[in-house]
Order: C-alpha cells, then sequence, then structure tokens
C-alpha cells in the first residue's frame, strides 16, 4: 500500500490511525460481533459512542454547559438556510439577519439565506476580490438583528478570521466553521451558533456539527419539518431519525485522536508550522508563486495560490502527481492551486509539498512553458 500526500479541500485526508482503527473494528466493534454500519442507532453500543463523541468534543472545545451539541446531516449547505428557518423566522416578522461576504461560502449561506427570510449584507469584500476582511467599525450593523452570520475560514479563498477579530457583541454571531474547526483552539462564549461539516477537518461526509446556545433553540416557524427544528434535534439527543451513524463514529475516533495530540493546543502548533512554511515557500520564490490574501488573515487550514507563468500550471499540476502530491489544482472561482492543510496533514506531508515546490520554482524560473 502506499498513500498519497493527499491535499484536497474535502473530502480530506483523514489520520492514518484513525482509519487503521477503522479497518480494525470494520466487521466487529468491541467484541459485539457487528460493526457500527449494522448497529441499531437505540442500542447501548451506539450510544456509547456518541456519548464519548460529544464528551470528547466539549472537552477539546471547551463548551459551556449551556450550548447544546447536535449531530445533524444535508451538510454545511443545509445550515444555509436551517440557520434563518431556526433564528429569523418565528413572529420575527420585522427583524432580519446581518451577513458579512468574505468569500464564496459566506456568499453561497447569504444568498440561500434571502430564499427563507430578510437579510441584509453589512459588508462584503468582493469587489476586492475577497482578499481581506472589513473592521467591524465599517460594517454597516443593524443592532436589531437576529444574528450575524460569517466565515471563519473561506475555504476557497484562504482567508481566515483571527481570534483577535473584533465580532459584534449585542447579538449571536453564527459562525461557519467547515474548514477549520478544531484546528486551534475558540472561545465558544463569543458564538451563539458554530456549525461545520465533518469532512474537511472532522472526518467523513455525513455529519454536521451543530454547537448551539440554549436560549437560541425553540424559535422555529411552526411551519419547518421537525428534522429541520433544532430544537426538537436537540431534544431528541440528533436522534429524531436514524443519524449518520458511521460518520459520527468516525469523527469520535478523530475526537480521540486530538486529545491524543495533545489538543487544539497542540495541533494548533503544529499548524502554525506547517502554515509558515508553506506561505514563507511562497512568499520567497521571488514572485514564481504568489498569495494574495493579506497576511493578518491569511488561512492556516486553505492555501490557495497562483504561478506568475500560469502556462506552468500544467506541468506544475503533473508533477506533483507524479511526485505523490495529490488534489493541488485550485478551486475553479480562484485558478490556480491550493493545498489544503488539515489537522490530518502532518508536517512531514508540508515538507515533501514544500521542497516540490522550491525544486520546480528552480527548474521552471525564467523559462516559458
Ligand atoms: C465545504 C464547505 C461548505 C459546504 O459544505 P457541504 O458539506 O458540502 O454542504 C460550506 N462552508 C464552508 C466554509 C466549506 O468549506
Amino acid at each position: 500500500m502506499s498513500r498519497i500526500w493527499n491535499f484536497s479541500a474535502g473530502p480530506a485526508v483523514l489520520p492514518l490511525p484513525v482509519l487503521e482503527q477503522i479497518r480494525d473494528e470494520l466487521l466487529d466493534w468491541h467484541g459485539a460481533g457487528l460493526g457500527v454500519m449494522e448497529m441499531s442507532h437505540r442500542g447501548k453500543e451506539f450510544t456509547a459512542i456518541i456519548e464519548q463523541a460529544e464528551a470528547d468534543l466539549r472537552e477539546l472545545l471547551a463548551i459551556p454547559a449551556n450550548y447544546r451539541v447536535l449531530f445533524l446531516q444535508g451538510g454545511a449547505t443545509q445550515q444555509f438556510a436551517q440557520i434563518p428557518m431556526n433564528l429569523l423566522a418565528n413572529g420575527l416578522a420585522n427583524k432580519s439577519a446581518d451577513y458579512l461576504v468574505t468569500g464564496s461560502w459566506s456568499k453561497k449561506a447569504f444568498k440561500e439565506a434571502q430564499r427563507i427570510a430578510s437579510v441584509r449584507c453589512a459588508g462584503s469584500t468582493e469587489g476586492a476580490a475577497f482578499q481581506s476582511l472589513p473592521e467591524l467599525a465599517t460594517l454597516d450593523l443593524d443592532p436589531q438583528a437576529a444574528y450575524f452570520h460569517l466565515c471563519t475560514n473561506e475555504t476557497i479563498h484562504g482567508v481566515e478570521v483571527p481570534p483577535e477579530y473584533v465580532l459584534p457583541v449585542n447579538v449571536p454571531v453564527v459562525a461557519d466553521m467547515s474548514s477549520h474547526i478544531l484546528s486551534r483552539p475558540i472561545d465558544v462564549s463569543r458564538y451563539g451558533l458554530i456549525y461545520a461539516g465533518a469532512q474537511k477537518n472532522v472526518g467523513a461526509a455525513g455529519v454536521t456539527l451543530v454547537i448551539v446556545r440554549e436560549d437560541l433553540l425553540g424559535h422555529a416557524a411552526p411551519s419547518i419539518p421537525s428534522v429541520m427544528d433544532y430544537a426538537v434535534m436537540a431534544e431528541n439527543g440528533s436522534m429524531l431519525n436514524t443519524p449518520p451513524t458511521f460518520s459520527i463514529y468516525v469523527a469520535g475516533l478523530v475526537f480521540q485522536w486530538l486529545k491524543k495530540q495533545g489538543g487544539l493546543a497542540a495541533i494548533e502548533r503544529v499548524n502554525i508550522e506547517k502554515a509558515a512554511l508553506l506561505y514563507a515557500c511562497i512568499d520567497g520564490s521571488a514572485g514564481f508563486y504568489r498569495n494574495p490574501v493579506a497576511v493578518a488573515c491569511r488561512s492556516r487550514m486553505n492555501v490557495p495560490f497562483t504561478l506568475a507563468d500560469s502556462t506552468l500550471d500544467v506541468a506544475f499540476l503533473a508533477e506533483s502527481k507524479a511526485a505523490g502530491l495529490a488534489s493541488l489544482k485550485g478551486h475553479k472561482s480562484f485558478g490556480g492551486m491550493r493545498a489544503s492543510i488539515y489537522n490530518a496533514m502532518s508536517l512531514e506531508g508540508v515538507r515533501v509539498l514544500v521542497d516540490f515546490m522550491n525544486d520546480f520554482s528552480r527548474r521552471y524560473a525564467g523559462t516559458k512553458a
């Protein structure tokens, strides 16, 4: 078996020990005589799995007691609709919500919310090609907003909201953390609701984490489907219907792996080192490679970059692939390249990438493809 260095934005690389444990337990989980995929979600085995997963997530993120953890389906995309359905729709006809648009994902969230309710754009960096973050003071904020929505890591444009970024304080802040949750410690109490699809930094596709402050439950419009109502899901322990059991199990194994790494402060140190190495390679390439994002909000998880001579893109992709480096092609809306370096991508993997990039630029600098 030979595994590639996988820089996919998602579904993405998983920690090897987690995959090995899944393999070892696939046919017989802990002597139960059956695998997790085959178990009743109401049985004692799966109950233990989901309870342990929630406990570990709470420990990793230091989630306060007045927050509920939900394991939902439909991806972050479903949350784009479910959030306004729950926080904005019921008897709040005069209310609106504010959206900060800093890249493709927050733009999609804003657009989807417009199907459900009246929402406002409080600020957008689209006119400046999504390369920075506007300061809070420059935003057009509605003090009566039901919530303020932002995406704290734009997976496509590589813009990450740093912890010192000032957030509105008098309205609940709703954050799409799909592509950087668990990459660093966060202060959960700054947010009313945090959501993240699993397939970037948490595990396998199919489960979406929602961490929601209790006072935000119970405001859904009565007409919405019960599976879409956070309060109903919370009352039923995320099991109003059959939850994505296998994806919850995989997420739980990733939480345990993170605890073994020393928790989020420890994984953050590795993530800082990985990102520093890659950005130094880009910035030190004398313009051969370029990342346009303002340094203060460059993502540690998703690093988009272009080659000054885009006719070399084809050679870069072919040669990197031959060197065992996979999924480096950039998103179509950005072009160029993107290296996603989530928790499960090791420092060694980033070193291999940087060595390749340095070698490639040495060989091709000054040439025309
Ligand atoms: C991938 C991604 C999404 C969409 O996730 P789905 O699970 O495909 O719905 C939304 N927001 C961000 C920040 C993402 O990275």
